[in-house]
C-alpha cells in the first residue's frame, strides 16, 4: 500500500508518501481500507517529536474514516462485517480495568493501542484496528467530513457534557474556536442550550465564527481576552473550554466567574505555564483535562450531524501525497476546520 512513513521527527518536510507493507488483520484487528484522514493539531506534534512514548518509523494520523475489508479471528464476533463504514475513536478501551468496568472506557488504564503513537494510523491506504477502537457511520454520511467528527465534536461534546458539565442556559467561554475543535464545539455547546462566547486571534474570522452559532465574538492575539469578556458578561462564565494551551490558558481561568471550570483540550505550544494557586482557593476554580471521547460521544455527534444539527467544517481536502502541505496550512492557521487527506 502507500503511506506517509513518518521515519524521523522534524519538519512537514519528513511527511512523504511511499510503499509500505500492507498491514494485515491479525487478532482482535479489523482491516480498514482508509477513504479520508483529517489532520489534527495533534499530527503537528507527533512529527516534531513531541511525545515520548510515539515509536518510530509510524505512520501519523488518528482521525479516519473507511470501510472494513477483513476481520481477524478475535473481530469475527464483534458486530463489524465486510463492507461497514467505519470511523475510529483514538484508542481502544480494554473492557476489563477498573476504569473500564465503571463506564469510564476514556480513562482506561490499560488503553495502548494509540493511532499515529503506538500503532499505525490513517495516513495510508489501509489501517489495522482493533475493534473496540471503530464506531459503524451511516450510508448517508460521506467519507470526507465522517473522518473529522472524532477529535473535533465528539471530544467537544465528551468535554462539554461529561468533564464539563455544562447545562442549559449556562455561559461557556470557547478559546482558539476557529480551530478544528472549536468550530465544532460552538455547534455543540449552542446545541447545549449554553450561550457561547468564542476567541480567536484573526478578525477575518470573526463572521464564520458567528455564523456557527457564537453569540459573542473577542478578537484577542495576546490572550488578554479575560477583560472583555468580564465587560460584556457581569461576572464571568461558568465554563471554560481552552483549546489552546498556554497562549490562552491564564486568559480563560481569568474569564470564569466564582465557581467556574475549565476544560483544558489543546495544547499548541506545549509550553507550560505559571498558574496562581491562590485564584484556585479564593475563587473556587476547577481545572479539568479532557483529551478524548466515547463511543456514546461519537454515535451522538454522528446523529447531529445526520439530522442536521450541526455541520461537519471541512476546511479543504487534498491527495495524501500533500500531508506536508496539510501541515503547513494548519501551523500557518490558514484553515478553519479540518484538512482531509484521501489516499
Ligand atoms: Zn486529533
Ligand atoms: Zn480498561
Amino acid at each position: 500500500m502507500r503511506a506517509v512513513v513518518l521515519r524521523q521527527p522534524g519538519g512537514p518536510e519528513k511527511l512523504i508518501l511511499e510503499e509500505a507493507p500492507d498491514p494485515r488483520a491479525e487478532a482482535d484487528d479489523v482491516l480498514v481500507r482508509v477513504r479520508a484522514s483529517a489532520v489534527c493539531g495533534r499530527d503537528l506534534i507527533d512529527r516534531r517529536g513531541g511525545f515520548p512514548m510515539m515509536k518510530l518509523p509510524m505512520i501519523l494520523g488518528h482521525e479516519f474514516a473507511g470501510e472494513v475489508v477483513a476481520l481477524g479471528p478475535g473481530a469475527a464476533t464483534s458486530g463489524f462485517s465486510v463492507g461497514d463504514r467505519v470511523v475510529n475513536l483514538h484508542l481502544p478501551s480494554c473492557g476489563n480495568c477498573r476504569r473500564c468496568l465503571a463506564g469510564e472506557t476514556i480513562l482506561c488504564e490499560r488503553a495502548w493501542q494509540s493511532f499515529g503513537h503506538t500503532v499505525d494510523g490513517g495516513y495510508a491506504e489501509l489501517v489495522a484496528a482493533h475493534h473496540r477502537a471503530l464506531v459503524k457511520i451511516p450510508d448517508t454520511l460521506p467519507f470526507e467530513p465522517a473522518s473529522t467528527l472524532m477529535c473535533t465534536a465528539a471530544v467537544a461534546l465528551q468535554a462539554l457534557r461529561t468533564r464539563g458539565r455544562l447545562s442549559l442556559g449556562e455561559t461557556v467561554l470557547i478559546t482558539g474556536a476557529s480551530g478544528g475543535v472549536g468550530v465544532m464545539a460552538i455547534q455543540v455547546a449552542r446545541r447545549m442550550g449554553a450561550r457561547v462566547i468564542a476567541t480567536t486571534t484573526s478578525p477575518a474570522k470573526v463572521d464564520a465564527l458567528l455564523a456557527l452559532g457564537a453569540h459573542d465574538v473577542i478578537v484577542s492575539k495576546d490572550g488578554t481576552f479575560h477583560n472583555e469578556v468580564m465587560r460584556r458578561n457581569d461576572g464571568g462564565v461558568d465554563l471554560a473550554l481552552e483549546l489552546t494551551g498556554s497562549a490562552t490558558f491564564n486568559g480563560a481561568l481569568r474569564s470564569l466567574r466564582r465557581g467556574g471550570r475549565i476544560v483544558v483540550v489543546g495544547n499548541i505550544e506545549t509550553e507550560k505555564l505559571a498558574v496562581n494557586p491562590g485564584a484556585l482557593i479564593v475563587y473556587g476554580y476547577s481545572i479539568i483535562g479532557s483529551g478524548r471521547c466515547t463511543h456514546r460521544d461519537l454515535e451522538d455527534v454522528i446523529q447531529m450531524v445526520g439530522s442536521g444539527e450541526i455541520l461537519a467544517q471541512v476546511d479543504r481536502i487534498l491527495p495524501l501525497a500533500e500531508a506536508a502541505l496539510a501541515h503547513r496550512l494548519l501551523a500557518d492557521r490558514a484553515v478553519v476546520g479540518r484538512v482531509v487527506l484521501v489516499p
